[in-house]
């Protein structure tokens, strides 16, 4: 089953998606995504927590 990641699941105002087949794979692409799309050199503790809560 592959996995999902959609930012607005994490109450940002962005329909970016991804999926991939592993959540390493995914939280790699997430991070590519939150540096150039939402400016965050690294993801905070808390919103990272949330986001893999939000994978699914
Ligand atoms: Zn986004």
């Amino acid at each position: 089953m592959a996995k999902n990641f959609t930012c607005s699941d994490v109450g940002v105002n962005c329909n970016w998606s991804a999926s991939s087949e592993n959540d390493e794979d995914l939280l790699n692409k997430i991070k590519e995504h939150a540096k150039s799309a939402h400016n965050f050199e690294e993801i905070p503790p808390e919103l990272y927590e949330k986001v893999k809560k939000a994978i699914k």
